[in-house]
């Protein structure tokens, strides 16, 4: 498997902490917080982050606030949200937002890292087009 640097966002502990071994397990670089507001607060100084796994439903700062935030702030870091049967209309809204893609609770360690991975490449042929774009921008005015 592809290595992938993740950040996973819910405010319950139980079931971040279970999901964040059983990634482990797996070889995933997993970065747990449990608040949007510490998820800002690791974007900041781990650049290395490629996904980040956000709940939609926490007290304080929810779901939709954090993804508008970090795509604010991360534009390049790709958002999936991870919402209850309660919350999928909120998971969809956020796509509209620009998260990439949203995964039902409990949900499946399969489909979690297939997404994730799928996230991260569209990150990678995004940042690969904005540094083709400087590039030619350079060459463009040496000419
Ligand atoms: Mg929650």
């Amino acid at each position: 498997m592809d290595h992938i640097n993740l950040l996973l966002v819910d405010d319950e502990k139980a079931f971040l902490d279970t999901l964040t071994k059983r990634l482990e397990k797996r070889g995933v670089t997993v970065t747990a917080v449990y608040s949007g507001k510490d998820s800002l607060e690791e974007l900041e100084t781990k650049k290395s982050i490629e996904v980040v796994i956000l709940d939609v439903k926490m007290p304080q700062m929810d779901g939709i606030q954090t993804l508008i935030e970090i795509k604010k702030r991360f534009p390049l870091v790709e958002v999936i949200m991870l919402t209850g049967h309660a919350t999928v209309e909120t998971a969809i809204d956020g796509m509209k937002l620009g998260a990439f893609d949203y995964l039902m609770k409990p949900c499946d360690i399969d489909l979690l890292l297939s997404k994730a991975l799928n996230a991260a490449d569209k990150k990678k042929i995004h940042e690969e087009k904005i540094m083709e774009a400087r590039i030619k921008e350079i060459t463009g005015r040496r000419v």
